[in-house]
């Protein structure tokens, strides 16, 4: 095609390039420090993520610097694919997620003011049925991004699993709720700031673990510990994901970042 011609990726690019697009990670850093899932007896659990030197610029590589990691699966912002969980066995590992469902639009739904009151609150179907009718539909192969303002935790492991002796205290999902954007909407998955993408005390919940049991069952994809949300608009910005194409994987460490436009006033409805 003619160079001049303008495409839908030329306009993106422009856009890129002038900064009326600007791009945003949604990831949290990824360190030995980052806050992991910690399961109760008699359950077992992933390892942290940790490097180890293999040489640095010294004897055994002189001229280089190169280390080993060693990390879980869902270690933080990191995606949970279909054979994750139990529901989903037959289905896809991490590396076989289609990329178009990867890229795709972000929609923000705030319920901050919720998880302000009660660190335990579920998210209901009733809370996305209203969310809708003030704001709108989500858009297919939409990626459902949740504000609890649990990113602001994500530098203090205590804080950010919340844990004492009834059990964890993060905010999640109904299963009412989470069966009804399995199964109901057609988008590709959620994302959530929180270390999991069902409720701290969801274990006793029944299913237990509705969102991994309903979303992961139905070929949808979660994504955790996400920061940045306050960045993007409610609607209008694109989201890649991009986990390690791991073979046999559960999920994977993921890059999370969000395409949007520059001037596009913070959490504001549509008109
Ligand atoms: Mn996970």
């Amino acid at each position: 095609m003619p160079a001049a011609e303008e495409t839908c990726t030329s306009a993106i690019l422009s856009a890129l390039a002038s900064g009326t697009v600007q791009v945003h990670d949604l990831t949290a850093p990824l360190s030995d420090r980052t806050p992991t899932l910690v399961l109760p007896d008699p359950f077992s659990n992933l390892i942290d993520f940790s490097l180890e030197e293999v040489s640095a610029y010294n004897e055994p590589g002189p001229y280089w610097k190169h280390h080993n990691i060693h990390t879980g699966e869902h270690i933080g912002t990191h995606i949970d694919a279909p054979i994750h969980w139990i529901s989903g066995r037959g289905g896809k590992d991490v590396s076989q997620i289609d990329p178009q469902r990867l890229v795709g639009p972000a929609v923000v739904l705030d319920f901050r003011s919720l998880a302000a009151d009660d660190p335990d609150v579920l998210i209901d179907v009733h809370h996305l049925e209203t969310w809708q009718s003030e704001y709108g539909r989500f858009p297919s192969n939409a990626w459902l991004l949740f504000r609890t303002g649990w990113e602001q935790y994500g530098d203090d492991r205590t804080a950010f699993l919340n844990v004492d002796a009834t059990g964890s205290h993060t905010p999640g999902f109904t299963a009412e709720c989470a069966r009804y954007i399995a199964e109901k909407l057609d988008i590709s998955g959620i994302g959530v700031e929180t270390v999991g993408i069902d409720s701290g005390n969801a274990g006793a919940l029944e299913p237990p673990f509705p969102m991994h049991y309903f979303l992961l069952g139905a070929d949808k994809y979660g994504i955790t510990s996400l920061k940045n949300l306050d960045k993007l608009p409610v609607f209008g910005a694109m989201l890649v994901v991009a986990p390690l194409p791991i073979v046999g994987g559960t999920g994977a460490p993921t890059r999370v970042l969000a395409l949007a436009p520059q001037n596009t006033k913070k959490m504001e409805a549509q008109s």
